[in-house]
Formats: C-alpha cells, sequence, structure tokens
C-alpha cells in the first residue's frame, strides 16, 4: 500500500502540473498526471478515426486503449504510450486541448479510468505518491491523506498559458482556457473546494512559494 497519497486539484494553467511535479522530485515519490490519461483517449479516439461526440463509440474504444495504455510515474521521466507509439509530445496539441473535453465528459470513461487511477495510487509500493487532476480531491481519492485545490485568478492563468504556449495567438490561447474550463466544470467541479480541502491561491506566488506551501501541508497533514 502507498504510504502517504497527495491529492491536488485545479484548473487549466493554475500551476498544477509544474507544482506536482516538484512536490514529487522533492519527495522522491511517484506522480500521476490523470489529465495526461484523457488527453491520450483523445488522441487514440482520432487515431482510430471515432467520432469524439458520440459517447458510444469513445466507450466501445475503451478496453482496446486501457490495453495498450502506459504511463510513467516517475516525476523525473514523464512519458504516456498506447502500445508502440510513445505519444507524450503529441497529447499536448492545441488540437488534443480543444477535443479533450468531450471524451472527459463521459461518465463511463471517467468510471473506466477512476478505476485505474485508484489501483495505481493505492496498490503502489512507493513511499507517496502526488495525483494531480480535476476531481481526484473528490471523486477518486476522496480519502487521500493531503487534499489541495490549486487556484489562481483567471487573468494569471491566461497568462501562464501564454507563456507556455509562446508563439501561439494570445487571444486563441485566452479563448481556449476559458472554453475548456466552462466545458470541464460541467462534469466535475473544481472551483470551489470540498470540506477538509485546502486551498492554495498561487495569483501572487512564485512556483518555489507554491511547492514550499505544498511541502509544509504535507508535513502538516502526513508527518512526512
Ligand atoms: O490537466 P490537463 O489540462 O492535462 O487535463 C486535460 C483535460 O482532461 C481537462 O481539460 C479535462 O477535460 C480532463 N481531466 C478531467 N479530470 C481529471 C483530469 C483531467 O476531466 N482528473
Amino acid at each position: 500500500m502507498t504510504a502517504t497519497v497527495v491529492a491536488i486539484d485545479g484548473p487549466a494553467g493554475s500551476g498544477k502540473s509544474t507544482v506536482s511535479r516538484e512536490v514529487a522530485r522533492r519527495l522522491g515519490w511517484q506522480l500521476l498526471d490523470t489529465g495526461s490519461v484523457y488527453r491520450a483517449i483523445t488522441w487514440f479516439g482520432l487515431q482510430r478515426g471515432a467520432d469524439l461526440d458520440d459517447a458510444r463509440a469513445i466507450i466501445a474504444l475503451m478496453p482496446a486503449f486501457l490495453d495498450a495504455w502506459r504511463l510513467s510515474l516517475d516525476p523525473d521521466e514523464s512519458w504516456v504510450r498506447v502500445g508502440d507509439d510513445d505519444i507524450t509530445g503529441d497529447i499536448r496539441t492545441t488540437e488534443i486541448s480543444a477535443n479533450v473535453s468531450k471524451v472527459a465528459r463521459i461518465i463511463p470513461v471517467r468510471d473506466a479510468v477512476n478505476e485505474r487511477f485508484r489501483e495505481l495510487l493505492f496498490g503502489s509500493a512507493a513511499a507517496g505518491i502526488v495525483a494531480e487532476g480535476r476531481d481526484i480531491t473528490t471523486v477518486v481519492a476522496p480519502d487521500a491523506n493531503v487534499r489541495i485545490l490549486l487556484t489562481a485568478d483567471e487573468a494569471e492563468r491566461i497568462r501562464r498559458r501564454q507563456a507556455e504556449l509562446a508563439g501561439d495567438d494570445a487571444a486563441a490561447v485566452a479563448a481556449t482556457v476559458a472554453a475548456r474550463d466552462a466545458r470541464d466544470s460541467q462534469v466535475v467541479n473544481f472551483t470551489s473546494a470540498a470540506d477538509g480541502v485546502t486551498v492554495v491561491d498561487s495569483t501572487h506566488l512564485d512556483l518555489d512559494a507554491v511547492v514550499d506551501a505544498v511541502l509544509e501541508l504535507i508535513r502538516e497533514r502526513s508527518g512526512s
């Protein structure tokens, strides 16, 4: 059984991926990036020529996907594979980001991946694991040792995404972030903290300060 499970949720551009990776690194723990799985399903659907708006078609692809999907939990060496394809880079394109909410809204898809997430979270021999996403604190692991909602003002989140995607049209990036949050929040609530979840607002904090705040919470809650 995994000794300590840390759940971190937050919207696009809240910094949760970077923060979660850095926290896992510093503690020598594992990292579970749950968004990468929804992205990989989107990639798989597009590659198979499926209509992503057709929930039944996507549900039908799930057994083949789950069979072929592999994910690294090493924060220093992240990769996602489907069969022989390494799709680590391919799942970060604007095309995938623009379409991922279509598969993420399908409840049987969520149920299937959540089951895998729980196996990875609670079945690992690692000393600890940090899982990040939208519904980790509420649905996937409401019994995690430490539960955090990482937020930032929308303007700041858009600014961070624009910095990441240098070269892309700024207005288009802003529209994409806002539209994805709006679609995602119809399925899971990641804008307000559930009972027992600590909010960390990163709007005015740099990466180191957020990482320190999260490490402090982990120390308080788990004695790690
Ligand atoms: O975190 P990231 O931006 O990579 O997530 C990609 C997408 O995956 C989100 O926009 C959302 O549609 C979906 N997602 C989700 N539940 C999670 C993690 C991600 O629905 N726990």
